[in-house]
């Protein structure tokens, strides 16, 4: 063990301790900070699209979404008079619709309640639809230098590794912890360029379980999980339920060259996005309430026997649907009835739609499916 390195059991953040925090982390966020295009000349707009975009989503998944999005709402006013729809076509993909939403109805609320203008608080940022503690605390630090920590998921790890923290990271108790923690170690200046430190050095340096590169970590020396062997064993965590299986019956209803697509209700999962109709199997086999479901959609106007082109599953934090695909032709063109809003559309224009990652999955299928509907 280094002779600088803590002791063992040395978890208090001691003032020398936070000091050499701050400098060394400021210093390696100096040299190797990434390149991204949110940190040209933060604003609380710019700032507010990437941190709801990343929560839970790759820096590389997300940049080509980030460039699209503010080339088509390049400010809060341009996002807030736009149709719904159009933000979750420039949304798709990236999961986690209700975010396009709020960020939608925030926009809104910042136009109308504040003549544009983001609160220049954390408290203030935490009114706005959508916005929690971490974005609160994200934008507040960067834009605005207020003295605020923006605790994400690779915060979590790298203060749990740094003070040894026993409690699961996934409580409420684990998260006050470190949260505690994370501000005893912020600085009074340069308090965002530390926070996004902190969360850079998650991402690239203090990788989880063995992935941790602790020989080129700059904070090594200040590390209470390498000091006594416990790099891999933080964060501790609790198990979480096994995510719900469902089946899910999918339909291609298709006449000449078009596909019918429905928008999916407004609340819950996927809201507002288009699909392929589908129906949740909940009571009896899939393939009776696939029968039934395909009763429903187009009694009378089927021209083609109904054919199953296949399986995909789509794994989501609480369930994993399996979706069951069944095609088939129809004489005319027709709505479903109901209150659903529908489409009738070429394959390639339904993919250009707002429609779920899961949905483009479907979509893969029917089109490599033998016979399927192109
Ligand atoms: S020394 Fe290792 S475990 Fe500690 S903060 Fe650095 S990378 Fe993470």
């Amino acid at each position: 063990m280094p002779a600088t390195m803590p002791a063992a059991d040395s978890n208090s953040l001691d003032a020398g301790r936070v000091t050499r925090i701050r400098r060394n982390l400021l210093r390696w966020y100096d040299a190797h900070q990434r390149d991204l295009p949110w940190r040209k000349k933060p604003q609380p707009y710019t700032t507010w699209i990437s941190e709801i975009m990343l929560q839970q989503t790759q820096v590389a998944t997300v940049l080509p979404y980030y460039r699209r999005f503010l080339k088509a709402f390049p400010t809060v006013q341009a996002l807030a008079g736009a149709p719904i729809g159009d933000v979750l076509q420039h949304w798709a993909g990236l999961g986690y619709y209700s975010r396009a939403r709020n960020l939608h109805r925030a926009a809104q609320v910042v136009c109308q309640a504040f003549d544009g203008r983001f609160p220049d608080s954390y408290e203030g940022l935490c009114g706005l639809p959508g916005i929690g503690d971490y974005t609160a605390g994200a934008i507040a630090s960067i834009c605005f230098g207020e003295r605020q920590p923006a605790v994400d998921g690779n915060v979590l790890r790298v203060v749990a590794r740094l003070t040894n923290c026993d409690e699961p990271i996934n409580t409420p108790a684990g998260k006050a912890l470190i949260r505690a923690a994370t501000v005893e170690m912020l600085p009074h200046k340069r308090v965002g360029d530390f926070n996004q430190a902190v969360m850079e050095l998650g991402a690239r340096v203090c990788r989880p379980g063995s992935a941790a590169d602790c020989d080129g970590c700059p904070v090594r020396n200040q590390c209470a999980a390498l000091a006594s062997n416990r790099v891999e064993a933080l964060p501790v965590k609790n198990k979480k339920a096994a995510p719900r299986a469902q089946d899910w019956v999918v339909v291609a209803l298709q006449h000449q060259d078009a596909i019918l697509l429905r928008r999916r209700p407004t609340n819950g999962l996927w809201g507002g996005l288009w699909e392929l109709p589908t129906a949740m199997v909940q009571v009896g086999r899939v393939d009776q309430v696939a029968a039934a479901f395909m009763r429903e959609l187009c009694e009378g106007r089927l021209s083609s026997a109904p054919r199953a082109f296949g399986t995909v599953m789509h794994q989501l934090t609480h369930r994993r649907i399996t979706f069951h695909g069944f095609h088939l032709r129809t004489r005319q063109r027709a709505d479903l009835g109901g209150t659903a809003e529908t489409l009738w559309v070429t394959l390639h224009d339904a993919r250009a739609m707002g429609i779920s990652t899961a949905m483009q999955k479907v979509l893969d299928l029917l089109e490599t499916a033998a016979g399927g509907a192109k």
